[in-house]
């Protein structure tokens, strides 16, 4: 049976770990090549060693524009076009309160995680229109919980992701009828998102602070604590030719936080 995405050329921006790399790996199961724009060397190589040849990886670094224009050409070059572009890396506040960063932190803060979060995905979304023209391809954004409500972060990520609901809807109108762009909102899970050095975030990741797997589960509405692969189901029906036609400007909520558990809820 030919996948989902057969022949499909994509790009991944932040594939190295975490939900990325699980789309990464979902594409190429269903039948896509990966071109992957991250930052890690070290996370580049381990993708290569387990991928080979169905991925293209680029180093470098999503806030520049350069680098989204480096990350395009090598998929035009090695896949012969791009069908779709998935915005995806991102930095956490680890939900520091307004009144809890020093104004130092809120400045420098602010700069390096709004770098990463909006401006990454603006010039990446720059840098992917004209070939994705070309192809009537696809954007697809990573946005969070904490696009939609609060408490899913501080009000550095929150605003952050508020902000991609705007990116999302904004080019979904300006690319249209040519490129469908769409996001996915996806709640809490262990992976190894960091938060911005300016803050003194970087060195520790949302795996080693979320709650255990039990009260994680207490945040849901439907009791699970997701896994990175448990989202990647969306990921593929955006990028699908013939499964979503008719979406753009869409956010799908797949965060299982926005309903509340109900009260007498036992487990
Ligand atoms: P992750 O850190 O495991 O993956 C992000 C990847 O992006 C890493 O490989 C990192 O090296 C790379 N990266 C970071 N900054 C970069 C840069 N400037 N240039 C290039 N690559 C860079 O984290 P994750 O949880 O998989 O995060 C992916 C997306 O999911 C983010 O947009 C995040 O906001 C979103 N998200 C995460 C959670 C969660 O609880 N983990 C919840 C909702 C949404």
């Amino acid at each position: 049976m030919p996948g989902r995405l057969a022949g499909l050329s994509t790009l991944v921006t932040g594939g190295g770990s975490g939900l990325g790399r699980a789309i990464v790996e979902r594409y190429l199961a269903e039948g896509a090549v990966v071109t992957v724009l991250e930052r890690s060397p070290e996370k580049l190589r381990d993708l290569v060693a387990s991928h080979g040849d169905s991925i293209r990886p680029v180093q470098g670094d999503v806030t520049s524009g350069e680098d989204n224009v480096a990350a395009v050409e090598a998929a035009l070059e090695a896949f012969g076009g791009l069908d779709t572009f998935v915005g995806n890396a991102g930095l956490w506040d680890f939900g520091k309160p307004l009144l809890d960063m020093t104004m130092n932190d809120l400045e420098q803060g602010y700069r390096e995680l709004f770098d990463v979060n909006v401006k990454g995905y603006l010039v990446g979304a720059r840098a992917s229109a004209k070939a994705l023209t070309e192809r009537s391809g696809s954007m697809i954004f990573t946005l969070s919980n904490a696009a939609l409500f609060p408490r899913g972060g501080g009000v550095l990520y929150t605003a952050s992701k508020h902000a991609g609901v705007g990116v999302v809807s904004q080019l979904a109108y300006e690319l249209a009828p040519h490129v469908r762009v769409n996001a996915v909102a996806p709640g809490g899970m262990a992976t190894d998102l960091r938060g911005p050095a300016a803050m003194g975030l970087a060195d520790q990741s949302i795996k080693d602070i979320l709650p255990a797997e039990d009260r994680l589960r207490q945040y849901s509405a439907l009791d699970i604590a997701p896994r990175a692969e448990d989202y990647v189901d969306t990921y593929v029906l955006l990028a699908s030719r013939n499964e979503s036609r008719t979406v753009t400007g869409a956010v799908f909520d797949v965060s299982t936080v926005g309903t509340p558990r109900r009260p007498d809820a036992t487990s």
